[in-house]
């Protein structure tokens, strides 16, 4: 089968050369060669299995907060999850909890989560993510982490069969899930919570938003762009190697938080390279300690 007839199946969204900068919190991103946003299971369930198929490479998107996409874009297919109208985004099972699509928007579960009285998603406000990117990143904060509150993940595997994976299928640690070693496309998940009060949940939600205030968030970027290392901050290093307030091209290391790098207007992928480059070597040079990437590069 052509991909072209492919498309005409789709019942979500299908733009083609959709620039790939509309969907990242960087701003930066080529275009898609096809980009989708699927309406329900069985679009995502045929886009997967036609690519394995057809040896067409496949991109997994949410919010496109923790990415930074190559200035030529993607030779393939874009896979954008977003809450669809045809999809039921969040549903409380029972007292502890909840099944939600994996392309709800964490600050929507947060806030459904509070009013139901349900805590443990606290730590995550400010997180502008998808539920899904947040289980491949096991996105987290202030020690704690979303892998801690996964107790289910349904995925759709490259073959385009849906698969039920439980606590022992999966593993979480610092900024590392499993998920990163498969091309499985992550469709909705089971957290599980703890009963609380909305009030009491409000003031956790206080607490952890003022411990948030440093980083960069009304300017473009993908958050942090370097784990921290064993027992230390990458901000901290790369502040004290001299970086921040760093310029290449539209790219700048944050003058408020040293490990984001934001676009200040027109950045490309390169620029923003460039910089990692320097900063990783200047971290090397004083203090001897290799940074790893935070986030997910796709050239
Ligand atoms: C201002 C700011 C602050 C941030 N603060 C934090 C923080 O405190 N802690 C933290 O951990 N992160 C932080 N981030 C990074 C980011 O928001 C999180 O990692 C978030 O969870 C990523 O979710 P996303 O939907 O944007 O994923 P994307 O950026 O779209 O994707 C990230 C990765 O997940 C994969 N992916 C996405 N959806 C799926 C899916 N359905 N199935 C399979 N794979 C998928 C993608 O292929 C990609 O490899 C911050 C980012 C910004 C811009």
């Amino acid at each position: 089968m052509k991909i072209e007839r492919l498309l005409t199946k789709i019942k979500g969204v299908v733009l083609k050369g959709e620039p790939l900068s509309n969907h990242t919190s960087i701003g930066i991103g080529g275009p898609a060669d096809y980009f989708i946003i699927p309406e329900d299971v069985e679009d995502v369930r045929r886009v997967i299995a036609f690519c394995k198929e057809a040896g067409i490479e496949v991109l997994f998107l949410g919010q496109g907060s923790n990415v930074l996409i190559s200035d030529e874009g993607f030779r393939g297919v874009v896979l954008k999850f977003v809450d669809g109208r045809n999809l039921q985004g969040i549903c409380f099972l029972d007292q502890f909890r909840v099944e939600v699509q994996a392309g709800v928007p964490l600050k929507r579960l947060i806030n459904l989560s509070q009013e139901k009285g349900l805590s443990g998603l606290e730590f995550a406000i400010g997180i502008p993510g998808s539920l899904g990117g947040a289980i491949w990143t096991n996105a987290g904060a202030n020690s704690h982490a979303i892998g801690s509150l996964v107790e289910q993940v349904t995925v759709i595997q490259e073959d385009g069969e849906i698969k039920r994976l439980c606590n022992g299928d999966m593993f979480f640690s610092y900024r590392y899930s499993n998920f990163q070693e498969k091309s499985w496309f992550i469709w909705k998940a089971v957290l599980r919570l703890e009963p609380s009060t909305p009030a009491e949940i409000a003031k956790r939600i206080r607490v952890f938003w003022e411990k948030r205030k440093k980083q960069p968030f009304s300017c473009q970027s993908a958050g942090c762009i370097f784990k921290n290392p064993p027992g230390d901050y990458a901000g901290r290093l790369i502040e004290q190697a001299g970086c921040k307030g760093m310029v290449i091209g539209g790219a700048k290391v944050s003058e408020s938080h040293a490990n984001f790098i934001i676009n200040i207007g027109g950045a490309k992928a390169r620029d923003v390279l460039q910089l990692m480059e320097i900063i990783k070597e200047k971290v090397k040079e004083k203090f001897g300690v290799e940074l790893e990437p935070e986030i997910a590069i796709y050239l």
